[in-house]
């Protein structure tokens, strides 16, 4: 499988730190296991321009991530705003933050389930579990007395702007951090 190097338009989610600054992930169109294989030499290609503010970015090291299809953590790319100063990470796409499953593995997980009334082989089923508990949760808080399966709820919350499974979907469901959002041109 050759290098995926045309990059979609990166779509953001923002991340409180510690030091209470936003940390954007740019989701990019990336081979997680070219990744892996590659390690820091993946060739990876800087947006044109700060989400934010528009202005360059600076290269700013790396960080650690796992993906539920490695068994190793792999690298990834950090960059800073040199006028904001945010720090954003690029991140491939298909995975809501802080899930190491694949958004794919998760929706079909939960469908699965909701058809068959058993766990994915593939998966851990902790992990699953964690996902259809959390799911119930907001899919009652959110949507009330929902009359279709809870596969079709996990779709309405999406539409809706929600990450289904995530545990606290008053904070990190707000979108995509605060807007507005400038698109990011890529070269
Ligand atoms: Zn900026």
């Amino acid at each position: 499988m050759g290098l995926t190097r045309s990059l979609t338009a990166p779509s953001m989610q923002g991340l409180p730190s510690r030091q209470g600054v936003t940390l954007l992930v740019l989701s990019v169109a990336v081979d997680v296991n070219e990744i892996a294989r590659l390690g820091k030499d993946f060739p990876w290609v800087k947006p044109s321009g700060c989400p934010r503010c528009g202005q360059p970015l600076w290269w700013h090291g790396f960080v650690l991530a796992y993906f539920s299809c490695l068994l190793e953590p792999v690298w990834l790319r950090r960059l800073r705003c040199s006028c904001c100063h945010r720090v954003h990470r690029l991140k491939p796409a298909g995975y809501w933050r802080r899930f190491r499953s694949t958004i794919l593995e998760i929706t079909q997980s939960i469908s699965h389930r909701s058809e068959s009334g058993r766990w994915c082989r593939t998966l851990p089923r902790g992990r699953q579990r964690q996902w259809w508990r959390r799911l119930q949760r907001i899919a009652g808080a959110v949507l009330g007395l929902f009359p279709g399966s809870t596969s079709d709820a996990l779709e309405e919350l999406r539409s809706q702007g929600f990450i289904p499974v995530s545990l606290s979907f008053e904070c990190d469901n707000s979108g995509a951090g605060p807007p507005p959002y400038l698109s990011v041109s890529l070269p």
